[in-house]
Order: structure tokens, then sequence, then C-alpha cells
């Protein structure tokens, strides 16, 4: 998967000579079923700048909706301080299932007590925000 952070655009291959390009930062744009062509102009501009090999490419399909896009899009993981137990572990916006691994063990670790050695969790807290 290829992202720029920047612009909140990504693509990433689906085998059969298909991928998926995939782009979005409005705050309060409308939900809707299917794709909104309105926004493709966007997304091809955003594809020739980055990766313009594909910039030509067929549109086939594509869907529309809501991402948990956090402002620094990093997720937000680990206890809240003002309601004892509970764990954050979200705003993982469009890599959460790429990321789920570490986020379970760091998530695990806070709960059991245990250290996170391969990144420091602090950078998580949904406390960086306030
Ligand atoms: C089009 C698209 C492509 C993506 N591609 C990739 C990819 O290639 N690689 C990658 O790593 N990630 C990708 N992602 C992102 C990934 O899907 C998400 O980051 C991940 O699914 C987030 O997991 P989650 O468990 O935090 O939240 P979710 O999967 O959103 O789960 C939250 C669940 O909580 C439920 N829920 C919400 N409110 C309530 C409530 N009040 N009560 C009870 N239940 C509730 C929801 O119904 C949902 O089932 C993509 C996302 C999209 C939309």
């Amino acid at each position: 998967m290829v992202e720029d952070a920047e612009l909140e655009w990504y693509y990433r291959g689906l085998g059969n000579e298909k991928v998926l390009i995939g782009m979005g930062r409005e705050l309060n744009a409308p939900a809707t079923d299917g794709p909104n062509m309105d926004f493709l102009p966007k997304i091809r501009g955003a594809t020739t700048y980055r990766a313009p090999r594909l910039a030509n490419f067929e549109l086939i399909g594509g869907t529309s909706g809501i991402r948990p896009i956090t402002p620094d899009i990093l997720p937000i993981i680990g206890p809240v301080q003002s309601v004892g137990g509970f764990v954050n572990c979200c705003g993982w916006g469009g890599e959460g299932i790429m990321h789920s691994p570490a986020g379970g063990v760091i998530v695990a670790n806070q709960i059991t007590g245990a250290s996170t050695s391969f990144v420091d969790t602090r950078l998580f807290l949904a406390s960086r925000f306030v």
C-alpha cells in the first residue's frame, strides 16, 4: 500500500490488473451508498501527481463512506484517564487492517501492565488533542 498522508490519498493492488485508489479528508461530506463521481477529478489529479502511470485509470466501480481519520493521521490507542478501565483502540483511518496486529499487542500490554518496546505508545493517547 502506498499512501500520501498529506493528501490522504492511497492506492494498493488488488490483483488481476486492478488497483484500489482512495482519497478523502472532507469533514462534512455527504455519505452516499455508491461512489461520488464529483470526486473523480480530485482523485485523478492526486493520482497524476503521485503515481503518473496510474493516472489514466479506467473506472470500474467505487464506494464512498465515512473513515475515522484523526487530525495527525495516527490512531487513538490507550487508557482514558477519566473513565476507569476504558481503553481506546480506534481512529485507524485507512490502515486499521494492516496495523491491527500491532494495535492488538499495544492494547493487550496496556491491559496486562506489560511494556511495549517497539513504539512510544504515548504518541497515541487521546489526550494529545486536548
Ligand atoms: C474503502 C476502504 C478501504 C480500506 N482499505 C484498507 C486497506 O487496504 N488496508 C488497511 O489496513 N485498512 C483499510 N481500510 C481501513 C480499515 O478498514 C479500518 O481501519 C478498520 O476496519 C478499522 O477497524 P475498527 O475495528 O477500528 O473499526 P470498524 O471496522 O469501523 O468497526 C467498528 C464497529 O463498531 C460498530 N459500532 C459503531 N458504533 C456502534 C455503537 N454505538 N454500538 C455498537 N456497535 C457500534 C460498527 O458497526 C463496526 O462494526 C479501508 C477502509 C475503507 C473504508
